[in-house]
């Protein structure tokens, strides 16, 4: 009944027991990271209380499960779409809410708040949502969805029922990817696949964009050109990136796919037999040829320089600090 979100079996398990037992908390929190499925859980949650079909919820058939699929069902609301950066999400989000929450549902038994960017939001904004969470009428349902939890005040958490989504098995998301956009060469699932790590929203994105593929190709030259060893040349590699912050920040999680998986090549000698089909693609090539080229313990240090880059686009660092000091780091490799 959980079939649109893929893989996550024992969190669908546990949901699809409290649902038809009628057991489900009041304020639920969905955390993991972006493209795994939460806002897809979400609006599945949505429709299993709502449903008002016969047998196992949601029966994805009556009127109640066809709109909340397509987003107009009256008695789900959303909030916080565009508090997509830290601190945006403001207590006026929440005062608004307050004072529609306590009007009865339309049409439903329930009426479902769905909080995106949950970890946004600020501390005058999860203090006026804590007051609800402890006295919310009767027909009041909250789903926050976050990427971290540890942005929220411990007392809301204290009030949640949680569940974290993970990224499924990469030979999954190929499958599932293989359903979502027939006809294209396998080599395409497969590199989208292993480039998101799982991740399947990301997987997708990479699939749909030329400029997935583009970072992939960056990435790749890139991983080359530092295992060159040549100052000059990475200098001039990293300089083409001075004025593409947007590049250079699609390309980081490409490359950090590549190095990590150098380093899971540098410490099992023996590759599971799932592993062949991506060593055979371009990526598997570059891996294997760049884990000849590095020691082990070069390319943890590579992938700990590709880390502090990743954390600093997230802190909002500057751009220009943010290459100059990825350039110097890999420099003292050298
Ligand atoms: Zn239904």
């Amino acid at each position: 009944m959980f079939e649109s979100l893929v893989a996550n079996h024992t969190l669908k398990e546990t949901l699809a027991v409290m649902i038809n037992s009628q057991r489900l908390s009041h304020a639920l929190l969905l955390q993991g990271e972006a493209g795994t499925g939460k806002r897809t859980l979400a609006k599945l949650i949505a429709q299993a209380v709502l449903c008002q079909g016969e047998g196992p919820r949601p029966c994805g058939k009556c009127s109640a499960c066809y709109k909340v699929l397509k987003g107009i069902h009256p008695d789900v609301i959303t909030v916080g779409e565009e508090a997509v950066r830290p601190a945006s999400f403001h207590i006026d989000a929440i005062r608004q809410l307050r004072q529609q929450v306590f009007v009865a549902p339309n049409e439903g038994c329930k009426k479902i708040y769905i909080l995106l960017n949950a970890q946004n939001m600020t501390l005058q904004a999860q203090n006026a949502l804590l007051k609800i969470l402890e006295e919310p009428p009767q027909h009041a349902m909250f789903i926050l969805i976050c990427e971290n939890r540890s942005a929220l005040l411990e007392t809301i958490l204290s009030r949640c029922t949680a569940f974290t989504l993970q990224p499924v098995e990469e030979s999954v998301c190929a499958e599932y990817l293989r359903k979502r956009k027939p006809g294209l060469e396998d080599s395409a699932y497969l590199s989208a696949a292993w480039e998101s790590g799982g991740n399947i929203g990301r997987a997708l994105q990479i699939l749909e964009s030329e400029e997935g593929g583009k970072s992939w190709d960056n990435a790749r030259e890139l991983l080359e050109t530092i295992c060159g060893g040549n100052e000059f040349a990475l200098l001039s590699a990293l300089g083409r990136y001075e004025k593409q912050k947007d590049l250079f920040a699609q390309l980081l999680p490409c490359l950090r796919h590549l190095v990590k998986e150098v380093v899971v090549q540098k410490y099992e000698r023996n590759l599971p037999a799932g592993d062949a089909a991506v060593s055979s693609t371009a990526l598997g090539q570059t891996v294997k040829t760049v884990s000849t080229r590095l020691s082990a313990l070069q390319s943890m240090k590579i992938l700990a320089i590709i880390d502090t880059a990743l954390l600093q686009f997230k802190q909002n660092v500057n751009f220009n600090l943010i290459l100059a000091s990825f350039c110097a780091q890999l420099r003292q490799m050298m």
